[in-house]
């Protein structure tokens, strides 16, 4: 059997898979089965931040294997102590929680804002405010929290106490905090699955100011936001908020599977002995992984994400095609249909991805700008033909 047979055979069919098989790759660049060359402008959904094999991220993968490659949250280990005052020290945050992925980090954030609300306010005040659109994981909790009713049926019932606002409706928000007994609120400050929508910066500060005025838990999910891909540390970074807990995973460990919710000191103290825990939490070839990533997004470093974005905006947009996002989160809205594209970028060369109808960019934070020239040359094609 083909790779592709053994695959529909013995996999979940949860996955439409394009029809390639990826083998090996180099930097911003993938091979497949056949040894065509792609330029990735996925980064397996905005996880490989320094693309594929990079040299220095391997051999901090490598030199941790071959050290550590486990024990459990039992024990002190030297890179997740590390990797937390490396998050702490550039964010302001009090406290870390390691966990493997972005639904996870979301989990953790809610399981903080229940409590600390029950502590605070009374066990009533469970409720958590996500917005329309948004996509925070697949988990029954997350699922819930995720304000897109298509992936809620046939799941039923999910989590309870999860109420949706509008994004940019600072009315609407405010009335479903004095309506009800909220604990927080869970947004994205770009919808990156929901179709790479930019919130209102005037908004996000709105709902910040709400949360201070009603003590409320203002968590940001930052897991395909955070980690440099805006052209920032953290996207929060961009609007001048101070949130109360962001999550992220996606790009953290460049390729590893790592999520992390930073708690400021107002929650600090909330999670206690027995409030969570996660086997492969804080693992230390992820951590590792992650150090080595975070200790290279300099401010040189975020700049050149932020020139990158800058370039493939101007690009598309003189070219006729309307651009959303920030940094290296690039949306871009079609005149065919984006299935459409994205064949025929895969036919080109290029990997994209789509977000509901737009495409949707992410490639590696440190792609050359010539690679990056050059797959923009090749989807301006197959956006306009
Ligand atoms: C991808 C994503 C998640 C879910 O992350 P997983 O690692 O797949 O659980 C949550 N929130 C946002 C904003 C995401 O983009």
């Amino acid at each position: 059997m083909s790779i592709k047979q053994t695959d529909e055979r013995y996999i979940a069919h949860t996955y439409k898979r394009f029809d390639v098989t990826i083998v090996s790759g180099e930097g911003s660049y993938c091979y497949d089965d056949n040894g065509k060359r792609y330029i990735d402008m996925t980064s397996g959904i905005g996880v490989n931040a320094f693309g594929y094999a990079d040299p220095v991220w391997a051999k901090a993968v490598a030199d941790q294997a071959k050290l550590l490659q486990h024990t459990s949250n039992l024990y002190y280990t030297a890179p997740c102590a590390e990797l937390a005052e490396i998050l702490c020290t550039r964010t302001g945050m009090s406290k870390v929680f390691f966990s493997n992925s972005g639904a996870e980090a979301n989990e953790c954030a809610i399981k903080v804002a229940r409590k600390y609300a029950a502590r605070a306010k009374g066990d009533e005040y469970y409720h958590i405010i996500t917005l329309n659109k948004s996509f925070h994981g697949r988990t029954l909790t997350t699922l819930a929290a995720t304000g897109q009713e298509i992936f809620h049926t046939q799941f039923t019932p999910l989590t309870e106490g999860f109420l949706y606002a509008d994004a940019n409706d600072i009315e609407g928000f405010e009335r479903l905090v004095r309506e009800n007994k909220v604990a927080g609120v869970l947004i994205e400050t770009v919808q990156g699955e929901g179709g790479v929508n930019v919130l209102d910066a005037e908004y996000i500060r709105a709902v910040e100011r709400v949360c201070r005025e009603n003590d409320l838990i203002l968590m940001i999910d930052e897991v395909q936001t955070g980690n440099g891909r805006t052209g920032k540390l953290y996207s929060y970074m961009h609007f001048g908020i101070r949130p109360d807990v962001v999550s992220t995973a996606k790009g953290l460990a460049a390729g590893l599977p790592m999520g992390a919710t930073l708690m400021s000191e107002k929650v600090a103290d909330v999670l206690g002995y027995g409030d969570h825990g996660s086997t492969f939490g804080g693992n230390p070839i992820c951590a590792a992984a992650a150090i080595s990533g975070l200790n290279r997004m300099d401010d040189a470093f975020l700049a050149q994400v932020a020139e990158k974005g800058r370039y493939v905006r101007e690009r598309l947009e003189a070219a006729g095609f309307a651009v959303s996002g920030m940094g290296l989160m690039i949306g871009v809205e079609t005149k065919k249909p984006v299935s459409e594209v994205l064949s025929s970028c895969m036919e080109k060369g290029v990997l994209c991805l789509s977000a509901k109808d737009k495409l949707r960019l992410l490639p590696p934070l440190n792609i050359p700008t010539q690679v990056l020239s050059r797959a923009v040359d090749l989807i301006l094609e197959a956006l306009s033909e």
